[in-house]
């Protein structure tokens, strides 16, 4: 029988507040529901955006609403040689290569090109550094997400499971358990992504798929303002021939200004004097019923909801 395992992988950037307890408690439910294993990730790769302490305080949170994890928690902070051990993967089978443009070199690439395309008030990177630096120094490095096809062999010894591996598409679509069915063109509403960043740091997607591979993470369970990173997700994941998990996002809390709460707009941190009342919240955006008279009560009862809602299946 394949094994269960999901992950609530916080970034210490802030405390939990009542957006981001409902993706613990969801993925907490999706694993008891399934009989799995429930992990807690530290995603501290941005390190200048991560508050001291706030990792520990998190823990306590978590504990406070008994959402303990099955397992000691990791910090992406540690993990730095294998995002690089996967970067080299991916700049061998030339999926990865290494950018000199400068945020204006982007704008008036894309001006040249004609209309800048925008997506979030992110311009789409228009492949510029693909044929080569051109002399300039590198900053950053980039993902493909052309239907490319590797022509001439690869410079460099690569790993059987890479080499064997052919992308036709990035026009990606995937299943959402919640969503449905989703859809993303990578190379036109995306562009080739960051891996590593001008300042050095891992990009989050990097991080996110190697960890979530290393540690057998079967189901991801998380706010549904991430789904929209699923596609390059699952594209760093074929690229490396890692398997690609099931998704579930989870419904967003709104703040007073019809904006999703976070940390960003000022979502006050979780009251640890009152965790049931903010399970209870948190189970009300899931769909859940207001029940508990304890924290262990109220999750022991919520797993059967969760069950009929979201029908696991393995
Ligand atoms: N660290 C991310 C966040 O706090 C979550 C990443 C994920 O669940 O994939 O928003």
């Amino acid at each position: 029988m394949p094994t269960y395992t999901g992950r609530f992988a916080p970034s210490p950037t802030g405390l939990l507040h009542a957006g981001s307890l409902v993706a613990a408690l969801a993925s907490w439910l999706d694993a008891r529901a399934h009989g799995g294993t429930w992990l807690v990730r530290i995603e501290d790769v941005d390190t200048p955006r991560c508050i001291p302490g706030a990792s520990t305080l998190i823990l306590q949170q978590l504990a406070a609403c008994c959402l303990v994890p099955d397992a000691p928690p990791v910090a992406q902070s540690t993990r730095g040689a294998l995002y690089q051990q996967a970067l080299d993967a991916l700049v061998h089978t030339r999926w990865a290569y290494p950018c000199a443009c400068s945020r204006k070199d982007i704008e008036a690439a894309c001006t040249a090109h004609g209309q800048p395309r925008q997506r979030h008030a992110e311009l789409v990177y228009p492949g510029t550094c693909r044929a080569g630096l051109q002399g300039r120094p590198a900053r950053a490095w980039r993902m493909r997400t052309d239907a490319f096809k590797r022509n001439s062999p690869p410079a460099l010894e690569i790993p059987a499971q890479a080499a064997t591996n052919k992308i036709a598409d990035t026009n990606l679509t995937w299943h959402d358990r919640r969503l449905g069915l989703q859809q993303q063109n990578l190379a036109t509403e995306v562009g080739d992504f960051v891996l590593r960043r001008a300042d050095g740091l891992w990009a989050y997607q990097l991080a996110v798929v190697v960890d979530d591979a290393a540690q057998g993470i079967s189901h991801v369970v998380r706010g549904q303002d991430l789904a929209d990173n699923t596609p390059r997700q699952i594209h760093l994941q074929q690229a490396l021939g890692l398997p690609t998990p099931q998704y579930l996002h989870t419904p967003l809390v709104c703040g007073p200004n019809g904006e999703k709460l976070s940390k960003q707009n000022g979502a006050q941190a979780l009251d640890l004097d009152a965790p049931l009342a903010a399970l209870q919240a948190a189970a009300q955006v899931l769909g859940l019923p207001t029940v508990g008279s304890s924290c262990a009560d109220a999750l022991a009862a919520w797993v059967g909801g969760w069950r009929a809602l979201y029908n696991p299946t393995l």
